[in-house]
């Protein structure tokens, strides 16, 4: 992780981003009921409803808020995990993929209420998403699980041939379509920031530029070490994800950190924007590299996903160009204007965990891609199980973050998914 590049370039979401009170560095001795690592969806969500449970908290920040996945992702606020319902089914049974689909759309729901209640500028759009079909097998498999939502959650989607695909995306590559109403997009950095000062706005602490160096755990309490001071709380969440480095040895130890990579065009007519993507829907695709595309409020396409190699550079952000082109033929030529990357935290079955370390201190980590709801519901889970004892005996709390075999080398790993990703693709 120190070696990987930190795809720091500009993004269109901070480039458009509001401004905001930022918090200071820490200096000197603090006290709080719960110290948080991370100033992401789930550290902040974490800290706003620890505040409204009563417990105070002070969050730490190694650089601004929003600085990890959720102030650069693609803005996709979807129902769902990175596994299929019926694969959650075959793993778990019915009942309990019922209820985790229940959960991950009461997570969009919480994404929403927060927004309203306190008035989130984010551009929180209802725009729904298309599940693009890579491959003529994909498609077999969306319309049986389209089936499969209907007939056992009463969910229901629809599902789109080849023939009928334009309806939603003007493309070549793709044998189909699933579509899926519930979703939302938003602007994932000024999210994060209101939702920082909602978390504020009820009494949170958050500090900035400060990194947590080390923590110490002692008998009822936790100090957690920066560079020129010391925090000291009662209970200690991590919330780092896919930038956890070797802070907590089950992060380490269980999150692979993917590089992520999207770029987000010049400013196009409307014409062409209402023949590529009509219905104005956010697409992703069941290809191993996940490519997924959106527009903007602000008249663009970002399109993200791709190669997952870290320290690629220019040739990285090539391969994006290529791939967006090839499956948006009408976009060649256009300019893009700004790019950038992120890291994905995935887990050995890219299923999402709530957990405790040896030592104690609590984690939600591992949404694979797929976290954008999710980690606001997860951070709401963590306050829940400080307070209450328990984060509510679901799925996510029971599983056990799994090792990476040889996970001290994780360029190999990335190296070897890379690889298979490729693979896997190729081969129809
Ligand atoms: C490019 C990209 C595109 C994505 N697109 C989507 C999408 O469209 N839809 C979707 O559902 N999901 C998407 N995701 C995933 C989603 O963004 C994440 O699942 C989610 O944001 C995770 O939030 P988090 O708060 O757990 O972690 P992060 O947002 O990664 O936050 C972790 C924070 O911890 C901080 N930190 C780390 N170590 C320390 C330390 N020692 N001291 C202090 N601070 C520290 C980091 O600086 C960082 O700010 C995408 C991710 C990426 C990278």
């Amino acid at each position: 992780m120190d070696k990987m590049d930190r795809m720091d370039t500009l993004s269109l979401w901070k480039a458009t981003a509001k401004t905001f009170e930022h918090g200071k560095l820490l200096e000197g001795n603090e006290e709080a009921d719960v110290v948080i690592i991370g100033a992401g969806f789930t550290g902040l969500s974490s800290a706003y409803h620890l505040h409204k449970m009563g417990k105070s908290v002070i969050v730490l920040e190694q650089e601004t808020i929003g600085y990890g996945a959720s102030g650069r992702n693609g803005g996709m606020v979807l129902p769902g995990y990175k596994p299929t319902m019926q694969d959650l089914a075959k793993k778990y049974g019915e009942n309990e993929a019922r209820q985790l689909n229940d959960l991950s759309l009461n997570s969009v729901e919480l994404v929403k209420n927060i927004i309203d209640e306190h008035q989130i500028n984010c551009d929180f759009r209802k725009t729904g998403h298309v599940v693009a079909a890579y491959k003529a097998k994909h498609f077999e498999e969306m319309k049986h699980e389209s089936e499969y939502l209907n007939k056992y959650f009463g969910y229901e989607t629809s599902v789109l041939d080849r023939n009928q695909l334009p309806q939603e995306i003007d493309s070549p590559v793709y044998y189909g379509g699933l579509v899926d109403n519930t979703s939302y997009s938003f602007h994932p950095l000024n999210y994060a920031i209101g939702l920082g000062e909602a978390a504020k706005s009820v009494g949170a602490k958050i500090f900035e530029h400060s990194k947590a160096l080390s923590i110490e755990y002692g008998r009822n309490s936790v100090k957690v070490v920066i560079e020129k001071g010391v925090v000291t709380a009662k209970d200690i969440i991590v919330a780092t994800d896919g930038y956890s480095g070797k802070l907590l040895n089950e992060l380490n130890k269980g999150v692979l950190p993917i590089s992520a990579r999207i770029i987000a065009t010049e400013q196009l007519p409307e014409s062409l924007l209402n023949t590529v993507i009509p219905n104005d829907r956010m697409i992703f695709d069941t290809s191993n590299f996940l490519y997924y595309f959106r527009r903007t409020p602000d008249h663009r396409i970002v399109f993200g996903g791709g190669d997952v190699r870290p320290n690629l550079g220019d040739a990285a952000y090539q391969s994006v160009y290529d791939a967006m082109v090839k499956i948006m033929p009408k976009l060649a030529e256009r300019k893009i204007d700004y790019r950038w990357g992120g890291f994905i935290g995935v887990t050995v079955d890219t299923f999402p965990i709530i957990g405790r370390s040896k030592e104690g201190a609590y984690f939600a980590t591992g949404y694979s891609g797929h976290g954008a709801s999710l980690s606001t519901l997860f951070g709401k889970l963590l306050a829940q199980w400080i307070v209450t004892g328990n984060a509510g005996g679901f799925r996510f709390e029971k599983e056990r973050l799994k090792t990476f075999p040889f996970y001290n080398q994780k360029m190999m790993l990335v190296n070897l998914a890379h690889i298979s990703f490729k693979l896997l693709d190729m081969i129809g």
